[in-house]
């Protein structure tokens, strides 16, 4: 049996519902050794009959044999391995890689065929002199004459080096100098081979050709024959063959370096097809950047834009803490807290930051939060640093409203301070510090006018801050009376002893025996920190006639129902230390890390930023924002990838050409990854290098100042990977959209 042998062969071509006949019922038999020569009018069915013997179409009736075995049941892949193994083409149209110099044109076969380097720069050094282009071999192939690019095609099918060589049209470009050396070439080629020509010139092959097939509409219609001469000559080719089969030193497919190398190769080769890509790569690259940082920056603003019931100042820096024995702070805490690392400043009298106080005078009034002294961190902008304990330093927005026209007027005047308006202080401003202007306040958080005070000061307002904080109860007797500081309420009296206690005679009914003198009865304050109880002994009721006997005041109308004990009793009962203070981070990156290391110092935490009431809700973001993100996302895929379509149309036929040359799918696939891969890199690395320059203050852009705020080190790494991926995605749907169709197919509709 020949090395091909077909059998009722048909093929049709189904297009736009027409069915055309291709060949019909070919019966014929091949062999090594010979010089086929197949002729005809146009039309006839040469190359149908060609591309059907060289695997490139299917046939739909007969059988076609390859040494022996039956081909109708062959895959796709069957084929691709028949072509690998068996079919070197020349093509009419040469399909070479025309931005591929002439060698690298001639090593693609080897290369594909996995052969050894080595080997291959001898072997196409060879070809390359044997077809005369030795001069040419660093050319590009789109730099060459017709009759060049030709012989480039046969020293291509040369050095793959297989047992059929199947030309169509081979000199159908040239003139008839150039075609009389081709035809040259390939009779010399197949005195070890099967060489199979279709031309409509025959008279070009007829001293040559061992056989000459002629074809009309479909079907042979005269054969001359094998050769007696050449087929005698078969066994000894073949055994010539089988000699050489070992230097060529196949390996089973192209290797990894060949794949990255051609990858490589085929981005930077055409230059203008690099720039297109690196600027859709760059459009992909600023707009999920962009997306990405939108999310962020939205996540950001709704976890620092908002307000919290509690607490008036919730800049996103401060974590409010307080000891988890719920012990009062000591001075040895405050000194480690402030010591800290990442702590930009520490404020001590927590409970009065959230609290605001009037100061006033006829003229006058100011509004603030309560701060110590030692909290200011600048000397004042007007006036001088307070010495004395009763001076304060202001400091609010000069905005024309909260100082007035002239923050002077305030420095060296007195004003009186109350809290809940029961014990009143004198005070003196000695400083005011300038905030900012009212311009600077949409910029600011909740950092609103403050109030410096003396350390005695401060722990005069905490011990009334405290007192009205807290419940105060009277148990008698089984019941409970609620007590408000103050006047109508609890007061100190310097006639009542430490350890006594004067109520009014409305208390006498409420014992036994109606007096209530004598008896004992439990105070308590109760705040969330402390809950303190003290018992103490009724001294005795006072009426109309005794209450200024005994209490030492005057007019009981205005005093009426008013409870008293001891200066000493009162301090005991509300003068606490500090429960509770705020840290300010210097950064609210480092919020976290100073949340897990207060928590293992011994304290409670509450970060205030995670408990602010949002305008938005962070849910709302994800709900709403991530999923646009995500569309965005895919719209800019596909728009990547219709435009990188368009831009490597021609990678098509370029593949079209590796698969004709025997490569496989997934070799293929690859060579395109590390193409757009390395266009995604490269893009990527230009982007980095712009904000660079933004950074360095080369290059100006608001938008680009944005991605220096929100992206870390961490989110370049997602970034990379979610652009590394796309590039992946858009690179396989390109090569699924050619593998599609046929490598016949792809020269088709190229055609
Ligand atoms: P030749 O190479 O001898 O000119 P072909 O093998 O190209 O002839 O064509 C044989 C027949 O098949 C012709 O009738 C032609 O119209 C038809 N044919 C070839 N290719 C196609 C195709 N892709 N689609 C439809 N018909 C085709
Ligand atoms: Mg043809």
């Amino acid at each position: 049996m020949g090395m091909i042998k077909l059998k009722n062969v048909s093929k049709y071509y189904y297009s736009k519902g027409i069915i055309a006949s291709g060949i019909s019922r070919v019966n014929l038999e091949l062999d090594a050794g010979e010089f086929v020569v197949i002729t005809g009018e146009s039309g006839s069915g040469k190359s149908t009959l060609l591309n059907v013997i060289s695997g490139l179409d299917t046939y739909e009736e007969g059988e076609m044999y390859i040494e022996g075995n039956e081909t109708s049941h062959y895959t796709a892949s069957d084929f691709e391995n028949y072509r690998q193994q068996y079919i070197s083409c020349i093509f009419q149209s040469f399909n070479l890689v025309s931005s591929y110099t002439v060698f690298q044109n001639v090593a693609l076969a080897m290369q594909i065929d996995g052969c050894d380097p080595a080997v291959i720069r001898q072997k196409v050094t060879d070809i390359i002199k044997k077809v005369g282009l030795y001069d040419f071999r660093n050319r590009k192939v789109s730099k060459l004459s017709g009759g060049q690019k030709q012989r480039v095609a046969i020293a291509r099918a040369l050095a793959k080096d297989t047992k059929i060589l199947v030309a169509d049209e081979p000199t159908g470009n040239l003139d008839s100098e150039s075609a009389e050396g081709i035809v040259e070439l390939l009779t010399d080629i197949a005195s070890d081979k099967l060489v199979i020509v279709v031309t409509h010139n025959y008279e070009q092959f007829k001293d040559h050709a061992t056989r000459i097939i002629k074809m009309h509409d479909g079907k042979i219609v005269e054969d001359t024959g094998r050769s007696v001469r050449r087929a005698a000559e078969t066994v000894a080719s073949y055994g010539h063959r089988s000699s050489r089969g070992e230097h060529r030193a196949k390996k089973d497919s192209i290797t990894y370096g060949t794949q990255l190398k051609l990858g490589v190769r085929n981005t930077f080769n055409l230059p203008a097809k690099l720039l297109l890509l690196l600027l859709v790569f760059l459009f992909v690259i600023s707009s999920v950047s962009a997306q990405y940082v939108s999310v962020k920056k939205q996540k950001d603003t709704v976890s620092e834009v908002g307000w919290n019931n509690y607490f008036s100042n919730y800049d996103p820096k401060r974590i409010v803490v307080e000891k988890q024995d719920k012990s009062a702070f000591t001075r040895a805490d405050y000194e480690a807290l402030e010591n800290a690392p990442h702590v930009e400043k520490l404020i001590r009298e927590d409970i009065m930051y959230d609290s605001s106080l009037y100061i006033e005078n006829e003229e006058l009034s100011f509004y603030g939060y309560v701060l110590s002294t030692s909290n200011l961190d600048k000397t004042p902008d007007l006036g001088k640093m307070p010495k004395a304990e009763n001076e304060v330093v202001l400091a609010g927005y000069d905005d024309g409203w909260t100082f007035g026209e002239k923050p002077d007027d305030f420095i060296g005047k007195t004003f009186t301070v109350s809290v809940d308006g029961s014990v009143e202080h004198k005070i003196k401003v000695t400083g005011i510090v300038i905030l900012g202007t009212g311009d600077d306040m949409e910029n600011m958080y909740a950092e609103g006018n403050m109030i410096y005070f003396s350390d005695s000061l401060v722990s005069e307002i905490r011990k009334e801050m405290y007192a009205s904080n807290s419940t105060t109860a009277l148990m008698v007797n089984g019941t409970e009376q609620i007590l408000y500081p103050g006047s109508g309420g609890l007061n100190t009296n310097e006639n009542v002893p430490e350890g006594y206690i004067l109520l009014p005679t409305s208390f006498d009914p409420m014992f036994k025996e109606g007096y209530a003198a004598g008896k004992e009865v439990e105070l308590s304050a109760k705040a969330i920190y402390y809950d303190q109880k003290l018992k103490l002994m009724i001294m005795g009721t006072y009426g109309e006639k005794t209450f200024e006997r005994k209490t030492g005041l005057k007019n009981l109308e205005e005093h009426d129902g008013e409870i008293y004990i001891n200066e000493m009793d009162y301090r005991r009962l509300y003068e606490k230390g500090n429960f509770q203070a705020s840290v300010f981070v210097d950064d609210t990156k480092n919020l976290e890390g100073m949340k897990d290391m207060l928590e293992r110092g011994g304290y409670h935490t509450m970060v205030l930023r995670d408990h602010i009431n949002n305008f938005i809700d962070e849910e709302l973001v994800n709900i709403i924002q991530l999923p646009i993100a995500v569309i965005v996302c895919l719209a800019v895929f596909f728009i990547a990838y219709f435009v990188i379509r368009l831009i490597l149309k021609s990678r098509g036929v370029y593949f079209a050409t590796l698969r004709m040359l025997g490569m496989g799918k997934e070799p293929a696939r690859r060579i395109m990854r590390v193409e757009l891969v390395l266009d995604c890199l490269i893009s990527y690395a230009l982007f980095m290098l712009f904000i660079y320059l933004n950074r360095t203050g080369v290059v100006n852009s608001e938008k680009l100042l944005d991605h220096l705020t929100y992206l870390t080190l961490r989110d370049y790494i997602i970034l990379a990977v979610i652009l590394l991926v796309m590039a992946v995605l858009i690179s396989d749907r390109f090569m699924r959209s050619i593998f599609k169709s046929s490598a016949m197919g792809i020269y088709r509709e190229e055609a």
